[in-house]
């Protein structure tokens, strides 16, 4: 399979040499050659969604936004399997988990059909100003223009729609760069835009290299928004490339989990494999430092190890796999060398810590320092760390203690101490009673401190894709 850039809807495949390989990060089996985009085919595709915008999308009703979206969400369901087929070959994600992004993508399309309709304004109390007697002030929410979306590889198609869906919904034109590791299904959705009814500049796709194709895109004067989920230094390239443009940032995190005393460890623990060790930890909110009161602390890490040991490892494709590979060897590589690095400061594997290609086996720590890089900075692979603590105190200060704030989880009985514990956490968002690694599709969804500017989840996504304008009237002039 071949695939190329989708410009105003054609793609145009030669013979050119620039090509890239997507490998099934599994077996290492070809699943797609892809025609990188030069500077020119760039330009083309931002200047053709610019002219989309203007004179098409710009000015189309808000129904009918709604219903090229909610056909877009029936073909996805029509087509979840094939979808979640792609997912797993090119990003090796264990297909239970595929189907299970898929559905959620299904929902992401949905929210922003209905919420297309709900974009609105308010109605100014102008005569609460001296001399505002007699004026109408009312404001409404206007589309962007032309949005660059830059995706990751680890929910190739959720984190896309995320931005595509709540783009659509505005009335805004999309110029979407997926992770050149994972650009198969983007490729599928962009197709499946166009099948929905999109106008095929709407939606535009360019394929290619993150480093190349980044800047030039950030920087073009005609993207009105730049909308990136991604790692921390990309993010900062992208915050000074983009200059005066809106900016959304979606970065990485070394997510906390605090267990008190009282936690009801029979829901805690099994919840916390998954969160830690799902798509091989290769999530924005993996559970990273599991923080558990020193009277619970022992009971808590022999039944986590015992659950944790039980995951089925194996071929992403199989229904029993849990849990699978890295996406790519380096990266599995960069990991372990994290884990032996702790290991000679004085860490202990308690489980896991081998590697062997794409896949590192899952991975719990212990005597862990707060300066070494499995705690300090975001690990995004299978493995864990698990603290003890004997105050609230000590187990906030500890969670805190971190450049990132995007999601925690906390773990009482005690409704008083977790709201308080919520409270004093530098995060974006708090679980009660849930791991850090759950997200829902509606709620909002950002970090504080270097995780990131903005947030997501369709509403709030729609809210940063628009702009409030003003609209004044002297009612005077008409006496
Ligand atoms: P990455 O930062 O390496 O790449 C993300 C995208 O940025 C890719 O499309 C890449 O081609 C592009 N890119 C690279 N250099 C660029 C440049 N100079 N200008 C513009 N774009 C450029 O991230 P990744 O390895 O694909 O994904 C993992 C990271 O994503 C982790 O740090 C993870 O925490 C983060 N993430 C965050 C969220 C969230 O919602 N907060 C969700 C998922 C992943």
């Amino acid at each position: 399979m071949k695939i190329a850039s989708i410009i105003n809807g054609a793609e145009s495949i030669d013979n050119r040499e620039e090509t890239l390989m997507v490998y099934n990060p599994h077996n290492q089996e070809r699943v797609a050659e892809v025609q990188l985009a030069d500077e020119n085919e760039l330009n083309a595709a931002i200047d053709n969604s610019y002219e989309t915008f203007h004179h098409t999308m710009k000015t189309m009703p808000a129904h009918k936004r709604a219903d090229i979206l909610l056909k877009a969400a029936e073909l996805l369901e029509d087509r979840l399997e094939d979808f979640a087929q792609i997912i797993t070959k090119e990003a090796g994600k264990p297909i239970q988990f595929s189907r299970a992004e898929v559905k959620r993508s299904m929902q992401v399309i949905r929210f922003a059909s209905e919420y297309a309709k709900q974009i609105s304004g308010e109605v100014i109390p102008m005569d609460a100003a001296i001399g505002g007697e007699n004026r109408f002030g009312f404001t409404k929410r206007v589309p962007v223009g032309v949005v660059a979306a830059i995706t990751p590889f680890n929910f190739p198609l959720n984190l896309s729609l995320h931005k595509i869906a709540p783009a659509i919904a505005a009335g805004n034109t999309i110029v979407l760069k997926p992770a050149e590791k994972t650009p198969v299904s983007a490729y599928m959705l962009v197709k499946l835009f166009h099948e929905a009814g999109l106008p095929v500049g709407g939606l535009n796709l360019v394929l290619g290299l993150g480093e190349e194709l980044g800047d030039p895109l950030v920087k073009h004067e005609k993207i009105h928004k730049v909308t990136f989920t991604g790692s921390l230094g990309v993010g900062r390239i992208i915050r000074e490339n983009a200059g005066f443009k809106k900016v959304t940032l979606e970065l990485g995190s070394n997510s906390p989990n605090l267990l008190f005393e009282d936690a009801d460890l029979e829901q805690a623990v099994p919840s916390l494999v998954k969160g830690a060790f799902a798509f091989s930890g290769q999530v924005c909110i993996s559970a990273q430092r599991l923080y558990v009161h020193r009277s619970i602390y022992d009971r808590f890490l022999d039944d986590f190890k015992k659950r944790t040991e039980e995951l089925v490892i194996g071929d992403p494709m199989d229904e029993a796999t849990d849990f699978g590979p890295m996406i790519n060897e380096e990266a599995a590589e960069r990991a372990k060398s994290w884990i032996d690095d702790a290991v000679i400061h004085g860490a202990k594997v308690h489980t896991g810590g081998e590697q062997n290609g794409t896949l590192l086996t899952p991975t719990i720590m212990t005597d862990v320092k707060s300066n070494m890089k499995v705690i300090a900075e975001e690990v995004f692979a299978p493995i864990v760390s698990v603290i003890p603590f004997d105050t609230e105190e000590e187990a906030v200060k500890a969670a805190n203690d971190s450049i990132y704030g995007l999601q925690a989880g906390v773990f009482t009985k005690d409704i008083n101490k977790a709201f308080r514990v919520a409270d004093k956490l530098e995060m974006g968002g708090v679980w009660i009673n849930e791991i850090s690694t759950y997200r829902q599709d509606n709620h909002p969804y950002g970090g504080v401190k270097q995780s990131g500017i903005g947030r997501e989840g369709v509403k709030y996504a729609v809210e940063d894709m628009t702009e409030m304008k003003f609209f004044g009237l002297n009612l005077d002039s008409y006496q």
